[in-house]
């Protein structure tokens, strides 16, 4: 099922974790408007960065979710996130960077550069988080920082 031009519910709900371990990640009806919302969010960073946008994980189950270590509000259960990489533009570093100053015009609720070890990617939501502080922040095994770091 195609969601938007370039976005499919197949890419939105793919999951390594969840073959391994034979779980259905299949979203519940009321999560497809979501994930529409934000794959219509994937269309606009895709022609900001005019490359094409790999989401590595979309919608997570709350079976597949544990399995990943993610917290139990994560936004990628209820259909709002998506982690991307788009190497034909550069490091997930260099694309936070890029997004940073465009958080507002593209529609990202709250945009997270995540580096963990030789790891890394960008974790964009369509839900704007509570405390506007939070709305671009960098996670690395270190804690967490305002802004996209270093
Ligand atoms: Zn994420």
């Amino acid at each position: 099922m195609q969601l938007t031009p370039h976005f499919t519910l197949a890419e939105l709900t793919a999951s390594t974790k969840a073959r391994a371990h034979d779980l259905d990640n299949t979203p519940p009806p009321e999560i497809v408007p979501r994930l529409v919302r934000t794959a219509e969010m994937l269309e606009r960073i895709r022609s900001t960065l005019g490359v094409p946008v790999i989401v590595t994980s979309g919608y997570r189950s709350q079976a597949v979710n544990r399995l990943v270590g993610g917290v139990a509000t994560s936004d990628h259960t209820q259909g709002h996130a998506a982690d991307i990489v788009a190497p034909a533009y550069g490091t997930p570093l260099q694309i936070a960077r890029a997004l940073a100053p465009l958080v507002p015009v593209l529609g990202i609720g709250q945009l997270i550069y995540e580096q963990f070890g030789a790891s890394s990617w960008v974790h964009v939501s369509t839900r704007v988080p509570a405390q506007a502080v939070n709305r671009v922040i960098t996670i690395t095994a270190q804690g967490t920082a305002l802004g996209i770091q270093p």
